[in-house]
Order: structure tokens, then C-alpha cells, then sequence
């Protein structure tokens, strides 16, 4: 079978079962290039399942791209709160001012251009432009590498292939329809073609492809992953003579950056004297596995910049996944009062 006519194919089958997501548009048109571009942030290391309530409530607050630009960075983290990985909010927040101040609210269509941005890599420009501006840009994922692999029946270390799926992908695409094409590999490997138990009997490629049926299929694409380095450190829960805890913000870089936490650390201890509670909380980032032993300190000065804040208070505040599993697992053991952290 020649390229389009698996393209064609591929585009029919999207049309009758590709997903509804908030963000699309089917049937040849495309989206606001904007939608694209808060999705394609929030889709970075995120599901679409737990991306939808996100993006749909994000949406109502900031339904363009100069009311983003011109909102207050914490007020963006009080809707990003949830999602992990906050410096995605941050780099959205300073492309879009970009974007309102200096391309009068206009993406660039230019990839040189969109990726100079912050937060934009080779995936997310080339989506931008492929979903956004229906550009002949072809977008590679992890649903397109295992689609691809299997068609053509590519059981290399997929590293080592990389130039190789590029081409066959690129070669799948719609002159007329690269939005949709885009979309409509993804989606064939996100609902038909999955990692585990692909249903081969309703894929529009079953015919042609080199893969199907053999029983290594589950092994298909060949990837090495890395494997997780653990670490281990410290929380710390200092309380003054009113029962108040201290939290402190984050410096504006780095991993977390920006939110609010409990003193913490993975490289030493911080405070010699605090109890250990017994209680501790892990916590998975994309290659580490952090265990924090909770420990406990009355201490009335301050230990360094931050504040003293009344246990039910303290959910005014944004703090990041981890520290909201720290507060969950020790606030209802260790303190009578406050709430469950936003
Ligand atoms: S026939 Fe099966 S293995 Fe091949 S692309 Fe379709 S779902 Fe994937």
C-alpha cells in the first residue's frame, strides 16, 4: 500500500474515532494557535486524562493570550497547582508576555523563531505549527515512535533509529491535512496502538502492517530506560510558641521554584536538633525517587527568610505536590487544626 492511501486511510479512521479533546479541532480546521500552545505546555510530562480539568478551568481564567501575559505569575501557579513541573508555568507565562508585547499576540510561524521561547523545544514548536497553523511539520512522540516501529517492524534501540522514524512518519503525512495527521497518529497510537495488548483486528494499518501478529509486538519500540536513582533527605516542621509553622518560598529557579515549602533538603541536614516523627513521605520526579523523613522543631526565631503561618492558613498558599503530601501525611498526626492544602 503506498504512503497515502495509509494516510488516507489513517485520516478516515480519525475522523469516526479520534478523541474529542478540549483543545481540537477535527475535520481539516485547526485550533487557535494559543489553545495549542497552553495544551502542548500542560501536555509536556503530563496524561491528557489529568491535563483536561487543568486546561479547561485555565482556559476560562485566561482565554487569551494578553490576558495570560498580563496576569500575576502566582495567581498562574494557583491553576497550575496539581500539574508538577512548574517551571512550565513560569516559561508559559514569560512566552506569552513575549508573544503580547513583541509579535502583537501573533506565534511566529517561523520554527527558528518559536525556538528561541522559553519552554518551546523541537517537539513543542513543531506542534505549534503542525496543529496551530496546519504547517507540513511533522510531530514525533512516544505514540508515534511505537506506531511507526510496528508498522515497519523496527526492533533497533529506537536512540539509534531516530532520523530513521522521522523519515517513515514524515513520509505518512497529508500535504493538505498535516494538523489532522498529526493528531491522528498520536491518537492511533494513544487508543489503538498501545504499549500492552494493541487492538490489531480495528487499526486502519492491520493490512499493511510488518508487525502485527508476531508475538514480540509488546516489545516493540526497543528503548533502554534509565533506571531511578533514590535519594533520601529531610522535612522539617518548625512550630513557634503559637503553634504556627514555617514555610518558606522558593527562589525563582530550579525545580519547584517559585512555590512554597517546608524547609527541606536532600543534600544534608538542616537543623540538627529537630525529632524525627516516624513519618516520612516519597515522592516520584521524573528520574529520582525522594523519601523525606519528617522531622519536627519548636524554634521561635525565624531560620532563615520566610514566615510563621497559622496551621489553617496555610492553604492560601501554593505549594508543590511533594509538600502537599507532607502536610497531608503529618498535619493530621502532629497538629489539631488546619486543612487540607490546595
Ligand atoms: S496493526 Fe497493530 S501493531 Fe500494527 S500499527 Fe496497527 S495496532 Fe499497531
Amino acid at each position: 500500500m503506498s504512503n497515502s492511501e495509509l494516510s488516507k486511510l489513517l485520516l478516515d479512521w480519525y475522523q469516526d474515532h479520534g478523541r474529542d479533546l478540549p483543545w481540537r479541532v477535527k475535520g481539516g480546521a485547526h485550533p487557535d494557535p494559543y489553545i495549542v500552545f497552553v495544551s502542548e505546555i500542560m501536555l509536556q510530562q503530563t496524561t491528557v486524562a489529568t491535563v483536561i480539568p487543568y486546561f479547561q478551568k485555565f482556559i476560562r481564567r485566561f482565554p487569551t493570550i494578553f490576558e495570560l501575559a498580563a496576569a500575576n505569575l502566582d495567581e498562574i501557579y494557583q491553576y497550575w497547582q496539581g500539574l508538577g513541573y512548574y517551571s512550565r508555568a513560569r516559561s508559559l507565562h514569560a512566552t506569552a508576555q513575549i508573544i503580547a508585547d513583541k509579535f502583537a499576540g501573533e506565534f511566529p510561524q517561523n520554527k527558528e523563531q518559536i525556538l528561541k521561547l522559553k519552554g518551546i523545544g523541537p517537539y513543542t514548536a513543531a506542534s505549534l505549527l503542525a496543529l496551530g497553523y496546519n504547517l507540513p511539520e511533522t510531530v514525533i512522540d512516544g505514540n508515534v515512535i511505537r506506531v511507526i516501529c510496528r508498522l515497519y517492524h523496527l526492533d533497533q534501540p529506537t536512540e539509534k533509529i531516530m532520523p530513521q522514524i522521522k523519515k517513515l512518519a514524515k513520509g505518512l503525512s497529508s500535504k493538505e491535512r498535516p494538523a489532522d495527521y498529526a493528531s491522528a497518529i498520536m491518537d492511533l497510537g494513544a487508543v489503538i496502538c498501545t504499549p500492552k495488548k494493541p487492538q490489531c483486528p480495528v487499526c486502519p494499518w492491520h493490512e499493511s502492517c510488518l508487525s502485527q501478529g508476531k508475538a514480540e509486538i509488546e516489545q516493540i519500540p526497543c528503548r533502554h530506560k534509565p533506571p531511578k536513582v533514590e535519594k533520601n533527605g529531610f522535612v522539617y516542621l518548625i512550630t513557634d510558641q503559637n503553634g504556627s509553622i514555617f514555610i518558606r518560598k522558593r527562589i525563582e529557579k530550579g525545580l519547584l521554584s517559585g512555590l512554597w515549602e517546608f524547609p527541606w533538603s536532600s543534600e544534608k541536614e538542616l537543623f540538627p536538633a529537630a525529632v524525627d516523627s516516624g513519618l516520612k513521605v516519597s515522592h516520584i520526579f521524573t528520574h529520582i525517587k525522594l523519601t523525606l523523613n519528617i522531622r519536627c522543631l519548636q524554634n521561635n526565631a525565624l531560620p532563615d527568610s520566610g514566615l510563621f503561618v497559622a496551621p489553617e492558613d496555610l492553604c492560601s498558599y501554593p505549594f508543590s505536590t511533594l509538600m502537599k503530601k507532607v502536610w497531608k501525611k503529618a498535619g493530621s498526626v502532629l497538629f489539631t487544626r488546619g486543612k487540607t492544602l490546595q
